[in-house]
């Protein structure tokens, strides 16, 4: 089985759409358009014909092109299964119970709520796309989920292999580190990673993809038993889930 070609597109004022293209099958989805000109911009730089649309979560900044692309490429529509009524021209729910193909692959849908209640995501081969419940040095806000219901949807990500390339739905990644580096200052692998991504952020260049790996040595949310963050936060003691709540409540207001 030959590669997928996976392509970032920007849009909004700091989104990420991404194409997914399998050129043996001869299919192309896009990842959560947030609005439809710039990834019909790319799959005409590209030459390629849209066959998919999936959406991770029912937010417009990651559904807001599906009509119009649904309308031009005829494409077919693929989201959570248990938001379909929030899912705007849904064709398809798929949850972890209902295997989805794309050509021959088999797509790996992860249920990952707390975001929203139906947040999923997409698991092709090594490239998982994450939505907005696993950023870069960050995760989601909880606006539909609690921060247990958060946990245990890191978890399952961080069972991914370390090699899993992590494609999410945000440039926060600046800001995600400045935050990560208030809990977690002699991280040596997080000074590193601030680097490069600050370099990276002064070139305009995008800080995506991560790996699955990098986030469980510098994401602050994948790392609630970090001495150093509960030392940082007064929780030593504390359970997972509350450090992680801790984090989660200080980020929204950082
Ligand atoms: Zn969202
Ligand atoms: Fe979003």
């Amino acid at each position: 089985m030959t590669p997928l070609e996976i392509e970032l597109v920007p849009c909004l004022s700091d989104n990420y759409a991404y194409l997914v293209h399998d050129a043996e099958a001869g299919l192309c989805a896009v990842v959560d358009p947030s609005e439809a000109p710039p990834v019909k911009r790319a799959l005409a730089a590209r030459g390629w014909t849209l066959t998919h649309i999936l959406n991770t979560h029912h937010h417009p900044d990651h559904t807001g092109g599906n009509l119009a692309l649904k309308q031009d490429f005829s494409a077919e529509i693929v989201g959570p299964g248990k938001d379909r009524d929030r899912i705007p021209g849904i064709d398809t729910g798929v949850d972890e119970s209902t295997p989805w193909t794309f050509g021959g692959r088999t797509v790996t849908v992860l249920e990952i709520p707390a975001h929203t209640r139906s947040h999923i995501a997409f698991v092709f081969d090594d490239a998982a796309f994450t939505g907005d419940t696993l950023f870069a040095m960050g995760c989601g806000r909880l606006f539909e989920g609690t921060p247990e219901m958060m946990w245990t949807s890191l978890s399952k990500l961080m069972r991914l292999p370390d090699a899993t390339r992590v494609y999410c739905g945000h440039e926060y990644t600046l800001n995600n580190g400045r935050f990560a580096l208030t809990l977690e200052p002699a991280n040596a692998a997080l000074v590193a990673r601030m680097g490069a991504v600050e370099a990276a952020r002064a070139a305009g260049a995008p800080t995506i993809p991560s790996t699955m790996g990098l986030e469980k040595q510098t994401n602050p949310f994948l790392r609630p038993a970090s001495p150093e963050i509960r030392r940082a936060l007064g929780l030593e003691g504390a359970g997972d889930v509350e450090v992680f709540a801790e984090m989660r409540r200080r980020k929204d207001s950082f």
